[in-house]
């Protein structure tokens, strides 16, 4: 749409469009259609005698696969010729038999018996009225059966003025109104001895003039898409107009213009049954530009059955005609937009085939067979499977588009509407995250708001994403075009939850305890843990032994941990939480791991007149008194330490029960040289030993080294 028609479109934002539910190919014509397909596939050549159907798109559509129409036998270049669904007189059979000519004949099952009953009227010698044009195809071909003694009447005045004779057999053109047929029988009843009515009007015909008579009632426009050549096109657009609705005829989306659509809040569309469906989709199409949402489809309409009386009677060429029907609809192929069961028939990666009981297979793209994301078709359904699916379109080659997604999605739409009524929970997996909350498959895509994802706050969404949960639906809309249609809550199921827990809680928990909890919430007191279902108080002071600057510096939100049950107070509902209590004190780690004598390395952090304090563990330091700092007499400790320097001293005591340390750095000195001259000692012995060894290995290695000049080091040189 370019500028202007949107300017012309900016107050028609809710347009509605509804689609008749009887719209487009009627059985016969889809059956000529596939049998020209097959045709097609067949390996000889052939003709259509004459546009297969009234539509230009169709013709053409065959004309480019090799099937062209021609307008007589003569002109024939082909092998086969295709008789269509109007059929042809008697004669024409012949000549192209007696010319070598095949025929395929897709004349309409419905308008054979009309051939026959034309037939059965002339033996029965009636005269023959037919209600139609005398122009129409169809027509001319039910007058080569009538033996010259038929009349065309178009209309009831001809019928008026029609002289008539004794015997008189009516029969109608399959496409015409029938109330004006019966206006032309009515007519036509004084004007003959005997009058013989047979209404071979098809119900495809009778069902899309009563959808759309309904429907023109309830919109501002009709539009009737069709070829300007189809008759029963024409009659629908008549109808429609009799109902007084503007009504617009149409052949392709390219004729609508929106200016003809200004002011127009409802549009109803019809389509002809030579009107294939890639053209109705053309213009639902172009419609979903001007309209607020996909296009509706009309609710069943009973066709009108006033007159059933006259159409069944007891005339056993009408019975013949309800059981051609009932053959017919057997042999339909399903319609765009219908439900059906189809069997798996062949699988690949990126579709399925699908025998959904007609001549065409259908086919499930990969993206059609899921809502969740597939690498392959053969990881869905194998060979045999039944399946629901629904028919998105038909194909130019003939084969069959099908969901399987959307019938998913329709059928978890239905089960969701059930538990959104009876206020069932739903399961779900969270699968992404959009503003203001998150996305949940409950089979089809719902919304959780982020206020509903827990009973608080929540700070990072993202960390939902993947797990499963259950969930209330708080709101269903599926006529909802815009935001979701379904929105779920976690929130009264979570506060539902905790306030079982905290029940559970206060029954099962005691003083003393130690209890596994998360870590939920860091302030600058203590951490806040949730115990299941309630929460404690770890205090900072009872985070560990030693000072702690902030309690972030020990534990992590999210963290799980032990704690010990310090305290409860029932009353008040507050627990109070110590993981101090299930730690080592530092004078317990000291005492496993140190011993008198045991050179340590410590910190000097204070230093005092009669000494230096060395911490060896957190929390733990010992005395190195002034008299142990050095081999000499020391007049203050800092002519020996200083705070903060590391150093390594020995442990002389270590008093338990007064919990002192006493400590040396002289004596690591002395411990220091003993060693020393201990190693050196044993450095002394050593070359002594290695002599010895090579005294007696005297023909080996060493004679060796003596002998060869490359052994010889770069010392020796
Ligand atoms: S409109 Fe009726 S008679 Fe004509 S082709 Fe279709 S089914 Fe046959």
């Amino acid at each position: 749409m370019d500028s202007k028609q949107a300017e012309l479109w900016s107050g028609c934002s809710y347009l509605q469009t509804i689609l008749a539910n009887k719209a487009g190919f009627c059985a016969g014509v889809r059956r000529a259609f596939q049998m020209t397909e097959e045709a097609g596939r067949d390996g000889y050549s052939w003709s259509t005698l004459g546009p297969l159907v009234h539509n230009d798109e169709v013709v053409q559509y065959f004309a480019n696969s090799g099937i062209p129409p021609v307008d007589r036998l003569e002109e024939i270049q082909t092998a086969g010729i295709i008789i269509r669904t109007h059929g042809v007189p008697p004669d024409i059979m012949a000549q192209a038999t007696a010319l070598g000519i095949q025929i395929k004949d897709a004349t309409c099952p419905l308008v054979a018996r009309i051939h026959e009953a034309a037939q059965l009227l002339i033996q029965e010698d009636y005269d023959i009225i037919i209600f139609g044009d005398t122009e129409h195809p169809e027509v001319k071909g039910i007058l080569g059966f009538c033996q010259e003694r038929a009349t065309v009447i178009a209309d009831a005045d001809q019928a008026r003025v029609w002289r008539g004779g004794r015997k008189l057999g009516l029969i109608s053109q399959t496409t015409k109104d029938e109330s004006q047929f019966y206006e032309v029988a009515a007519v036509l009843l004084p004007s003959a001895t005997e009058i013989r009515v047979i209404n071979t009007i098809c119900s495809a015909t009778r069902q899309r003039q009563a959808a759309a008579r309904e429907l023109a009632q309830r919109v501002d426009l009709m539009l009737v898409i069709g070829d300007r050549n189809s008759s029963n096109t024409k009659t629908l657009t008549m109808e429609c107009q009799k109902t007084g609705v503007r009504t617009w005829q149409i052949q392709s989306a390219a004729d609508i213009y929106p200016e003809a659509l200004t002011g127009v809040d409802k549009v109803g569309i019809t389509a002809g049954a030579s009107t294939p469906d890639w053209i109705i989709k053309e213009v639902l199409d172009r419609m979903m530009e001007f309209g607020d949402g996909a296009p509706q489809e009309q609710q069943e309409v009973k066709p009108a059955i006033e007159n059933e009386s006259q159409e069944t009677g007891e005339n056993a060429k009408e019975e013949n005609f309800a059981r051609m029907e009932a053959e017919m609809a057997d042999l339909a192929m399903p319609n765009k937009g219908d439900i059906v069961k189809g069997i798996v028939i062949q699988v690949l990666d990126d579709e399925v085939m699908v025998d959904v009981g007609g001549k065409s297979e259908g086919i499930i793209p990969l993206r059609e067979m899921t809502t969740k994301d597939a690498n392959s078709a053969k990881d869905l359904v194998k060979i045999g499977d039944e399946l629901e699916v629904l028919v998105l379109r038909w194909d130019d080659d003939g084969t069959i588009l099908l969901s399987k997604k959307k019938v998913d999605s329709k059928r978890a739409m239905d089960k969701l509407e059930e538990d959104f009524n009876a206020g069932n929970m739903v399961d779900g997996t969270i699968t992404g995250s959009v503003k203001g909350g998150l996305l949940v498959d409950v089979g089809v895509v719902a919304f959780l708001p982020a206020s509903h994802v827990e009973d608080g706050y929540v700070k990072n969404l993202e960390d939902y994403i993947g797990k499963a949960y259950k969930f209330n639906i708080i709101e269903f809309n599926r006529h909802k075009k815009r935001g979701s249609q379904i929105v779920v809550s976690r929130k009264k199921l979570v506060e539902e939850e905790r306030a079982r827990q905290k029940e559970e809680f206060w029954a099962s928990i005691q003083e003393g305890q130690t209890v596994r909890g998360r870590i939920k919430r860091i302030v600058d007191y203590g951490v806040f843990i949730d115990l299941g279902g309630f929460e404690g108080l770890l205090h900072v002071s009872e985070m560990d032994h030693v000072r702690i600057s902030h309690p972030a510096d020990v534990v992590k939100e999210g963290e799980e941990i032990d704690v010990y049950i310090l305290g409860l107070d029932r009353d008040k509902q507050r627990v109070s939480l110590s993981r101090k209590k299930l730690l080592k004190s530092p004078w317990e780690i000291v005492l496993e791991k140190y011993s008198e004598g045991d050179i340590v390395d410590g910190k000097v952090v204070r230093i005092a007149p009669f000494g230096a304090f060395v911490e060896i563990e957190p929390g733990v330091d010992g005395l190195v008194h002034i008299s142990q700092l050095a081999n000499r007499r020391v007049e203050k400790p800092q002519d020996v330490v200083s705070v903060d320097q590391m150093i390594k001293v020995k442990i002389l005591s270590i008093d338990p029960q007064e919990k002192r340390i006493g400590l040396s750095i002289r004596e690591v000195a002395q411990d220091l040289d003993d060693i020393e001259v201990q190693e050196y000692l044993e450095q002394q012995e050593q070359p002594e030993q290695e002599q010895e060894l090579i005294s007696e290995d005297a023909g080996g290695v060493s004679a060796q080294l003596q002998e060869s000049p490359e052994a010889e080091s770069p010392d020796q040189e």
